[in-house]
C-alpha cells in the first residue's frame, strides 16, 4: 500500500473553510484482491447460515448470493481510497484533529469531525 497526501479544504455551512491534509492509500493488485475476497466470502457464508431459517431463506440468501460478486467487483476496482484527514475543523477551530474516513477517492466527500460530530464537506484542492 502506497500512501500519499493531498491538500484539501474543509467547509461547513457559513463557517470559514479551513485547510487540511488527506492521506490516500493506493492499493496493489494483491491488496485489492484480499480486500475484495473477504466481504464477498462473508456474504456467501451468511447466506449459507440463513438457509435453515423459515421465510428468511426465501429472501436473504438469494440477495446475499448476488451481493457477494457485486461487492467483490466494487472492492476490487477501488484502486485508491481515503484513509484519514488531519486538519482544523471549521466549527470547533481547535487543534488539528485526525479524522478517520473511508471510501473511494473523489473530488468531494463528507467527513465527520471527531470533536463536535458535525459533517464536514471535504474538497480536494486543485493545483493552480
Ligand atoms: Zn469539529
Amino acid at each position: 500500500m502506497l500512501l500519499r497526501t493531498l491538500p484539501v479544504r474543509l467547509s461547513l455551512g457559513s463557517e470559514a473553510a479551513t485547510t487540511a491534509v488527506v492521506t490516500i492509500a493506493e492499493w496493489t493488485m494483491l491488496e485489492r484482491l484480499r480486500r475484495a475476497v473477504m466481504p464477498a466470502a462473508l456474504c456467501w457464508c451468511v447466506a449459507g447460515l440463513l438457509l435453515p431459517i423459515p421465510l428468511v431463506h426465501f429472501v436473504a440468501p438469494p440477495l446475499l448470493l448476488i451481493a457477494g460478486p457485486v461487492v467483490f467487483v466494487w472492492k476490487f476496482f477501488t484502486r485508491t481510497s481515503f484513509k484519514e484527514v488531519v486538519g482544523v475543523c471549521p466549527r470547533c477551530k481547535g487543534e488539528a484533529r485526525t479524522m478517520s474516513m473511508g471510501g473511494g477517492v473523489s473530488d468531494e466527500t463528507n467527513v465527520f469531525c471527531e470533536g463536535c460530530g458535525n459533517q464536514l464537506t471535504l474538497r480536494v484542492s486543485k493545483p493552480t
